[in-house]
Parts: structure tokens; sequence; C-alpha cells
């Protein structure tokens, strides 16, 4: 409804209304029904722009400031209210005219059809990662990365066999730490192909190299068809196998990874206990070969109640006597090492502890101690002493005609970097 006055009328309803007067008594005066102050500006005839309408090329009109807009803008007319007369379109994101819905079904199209080809270039990349991985042969590849996939397999929840899940969908850790979960991964790019939807968590830059959230990601691996449980079967097989067979250098790297799980296993439960007590957790060269030599001899469920008992003593220890937390973390490891010492001479025996409920035992362990060594527990009931003997004794069965290929305790365990920290 636009209501008729001429120009100069309207001029002077709008002046007396931005100068404070009441919408109701002005209405009344004008003997016009009542209408909401908000909407008092639309009923009156707009006012014609010099802007073209974008869809018909004519003029687009707006409709007359209210006191607010005027007061802000010092505007007659107030440009969030234009439109078209002709092809009723206003100046809107939300405008429907029917110019104004072919344009947004046109930009639609395009978008779609840009996912489409980014989806299309981002499924190539994909396939080119997975195209550059070596198929698993189980009689060539390190003993070490044999045993690292079959974790991963045996960790995976997925039936298909070519795919394995992301680490941290699994409930139990890969690696008693992350540090050696992401060496164990980086050890295997030869072999894994990582997957993922997600652009966050697999990101490929210009040059089509890709980047990712090691544990978040699946990857793929190239396998023969064949079922999960036959493929899972025949790769334990074939560690075994290659236990037996093994010559002294192969049988030292396998040793050399269950003393650097062992160690990793020990360190792991310090940062624990470090934590507990809220004790800086640092680990040097000292750390790693105090747990060296411990456990060689001592179960790593002994050397776990050592680390407690270090622990506690050392927080008492510093409290008593007002030390910083870094002096009273860093006599855990002297407090351990001359622990065991005056065990060993008084013939003390040392206690086990059970793993913590909030500390499961890896993948990685439950492989090495109990899927390829066969020895009971949770893979902190043995030492590295055990551990070699039960070696040596798998070796056995098939080299009993040649003496020599046994390995000699630990003199000839490897010095190689650790995988697993
Ligand atoms: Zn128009
Ligand atoms: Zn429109």
């Amino acid at each position: 409804m636009n209501l008729e006055f001429d120009e100069q009328q309207i001029t002077e309803i709008f002046y007396r209304w931005y100068n404070g007067e009441k919408v109701s008594s002005l209405l009344e005066e004008l003997e016009v029904e009542k209408i909401p102050n908000c909407s008092l500006a639309k009923h009156f005839p707009p006012i014609a722009l010099e802007t073209p309408c974008r869809n018909c090329g004519e003029n687009l009109y707006a409709f007359r400031s209210n006191p607010p807009h005027f007061k802000k803008t010092n505007a007659l007319y107030d440009i969030s209210t234009a439109h078209c007369l002709n092809c009723e379109h206003v100046e809107s994101e939300t405008c429907q005219c029917t110019g104004c819905i072919e344009i947004l079904k046109e930009r639609n199209k395009l978008i779609a059809q840009h996912e489409q080809e980014r989806l299309q270039k981002r499924g190539i990349q994909l396939e080119n990662l997975f195209n550059e991985i070596t198929p698993i042969d189980s009689d060539n590849i390190e003993i070490e990365k044999l045993i690292y996939l079959y974790s991963l397999c045996l960790q995976s929840t997925c039936e298909d066999v070519c795919l394995i899940s992301p680490l941290s969908a699994s409930e139990a850790p890969f690696t008693p730490s992350t540090e050696g979960q992401r060496e164990c991964i980086m050890s295997l790019l030869d072999y894994i192909a990582p997957l993922c939807e997600d652009e966050e968590l697999l990101q490929f830059n210009n040059n089509g190299h890709a980047t990712w959230e090691g544990d978040q990601v699946s990857y793929r691996i190239k396998t023969g068809d064949t079922n999960h449980l036959d493929y899972l079967e025949g790769l334990l097989k074939a560690i075994k196998d290659r236990l037996k067979r093994a010559n002294i250098e192969e049988m030292s790297r396998f040793i050399a990874l269950c003393e650097r799980l062992m160690i990793c296993e020990c360190i792991d439960y310090l940062r624990f206990q470090r934590e507990s007590y809220h004790l800086p957790h640092e680990v040097g060269a000292k750390t790693t070969a105090l747990f060296k030599k411990l456990i060689y001899n001592l179960r790593t469920d002994q050397i776990y109640s050592v680390i407690w008992r270090s622990c506690r003593e050392a927080t008492a220890y510093k409290v008593k006597n007002g030390l910083p937390k870094h002096h009273a973390s860093n006599l855990i490891i002297s407090s351990i090492d001359s622990y065991v010492d005056k065990a060993t001479q008084k013939n003390w025996e040392i206690r086990s502890y059970y793993r913590d409920s909030s500390k499961r035992q890896s993948t990685l362990s439950r492989v090495i101690f109990n899927k390829i060594l066969e020895l009971d527990g949770h893979g902190v009931e043995h030492t590295l002493q055990d551990v070699i003997t039960k070696i040596n004794s798998l070796n056995k069965i098939e080299k009993s005609e040649e003496s020599g290929a046994q390995i000699d305790m630990r003199e000839t365990s490897l010095e190689t970097e650790s995988i697993i920290k």
C-alpha cells in the first residue's frame, strides 16, 4: 500500500519524523490507519537510484530512511532496501528472484564441478602414493620391518587385508611410546601408503608431496589376494621361519629389537611415574645405559618396582631438603642404580609390579613376546637373558648341526640407533 501524497508532503512528513515527532500522532493527523514505525517508510513510494539492476538493467529503487538510519547515514534512502520494480530483484544475498536463482544454480554447478575435479586430483595423488610402494616379500625385507608390518596388520580392524586402520583408532598402543610409533611408521614408508579423505590429516603440496598425521590415517599395503586371517598367519610363520634360519647378524638384529623394546618399556614407566609426582622427564644417554644394563638380569616388571620406589624416595627427599624438581628427577636414575647394586650384594629379592592398568601392553610387545617368542605374560615378565635363551632355542631347532651359529648372549647385540624410544 503506497500512501498517496505529493513529494512536498512526503518530504515534510519525513522531516517531522526525523525531528522526533511520533508516528502515531503524524498518522492521526494525516488520517491514515496505524502502521508500525519500522515499516512506515515502505508505505511511501521508493526513491529511484542511479544504480541499474544487475539482472535486467532497469533502475533500482530504495525506500526512504527511517529516523535511526537517517541519523546514522544522513541519507534520505536506505540502500539496503534497494530493489528492482521490473524483475523483483532485491539487493540481498538471499534474493529469490528468477535472475538470482539462475545465477545461484550456475554457481552451484561450478562449485560441484570444482569439487569433482578436486576429488579426482586427490584420488590420483593418493593412487600415486600407492603405486610408489613395494609389495611385501617376507623373505626379502629386514626382519624388524617384517615384524612392524605384521604388528600393523594384527592391530588393524579392517576386514580388507590390504588396508590398515588408523593406529589412533585402536585401543592398544602400537608401541610403548608415541615417538617409537612414529619411527616404526617412518621405517616402513617403502611398504605402506597413507590413505585419508580428510585434507587436514593428509595434505599434498603443489609438487604432490604428502605430509600426514602418522597415527590418524589408514595405510595401504601391497599383498596378494588372500583373507585377513590367512595373511596374518602367513606373516607370523614367515617371521618364525626367518628366525629359525637366521644367521648371527639377523639374530643379533632381532635381539637388539627386543632389547630396545624392553628399554622403551622401562623409560615409559619412568615417564609415567615422574609425571605422577609432577617431576620433569628427560631421557639422556645415562638413563638409556642404565636400563640397558638392568634389563639383562632383571625382569621389566622388577625394574618397574625399583622405578616406583626411587621416584617415591626422590620426591620425599626433594620435599625434605627443598630441592628443585629437575634435581629430584635426576636423583631417580642414580637411586635406581644404587638400589639394584645393593639388592644384588645383599641378595634381596626385588619385587615385581604389574603393568599399570592405564598402560596396556603394546601390539609390538604382544607380537614379539607372545606371538613370536611364545612367552607367557604381558611382555614385562622376562629378562633379556631369558629372551636370548628363547631366541637361541628357536634358532637351534634348524641349526642343531651348526653349533657356531648360536648367539653368545649379549655381546653381539647390535648397537643400532634406537628405533623405539
Ligand atoms: Zn531487474
Ligand atoms: Zn534477485
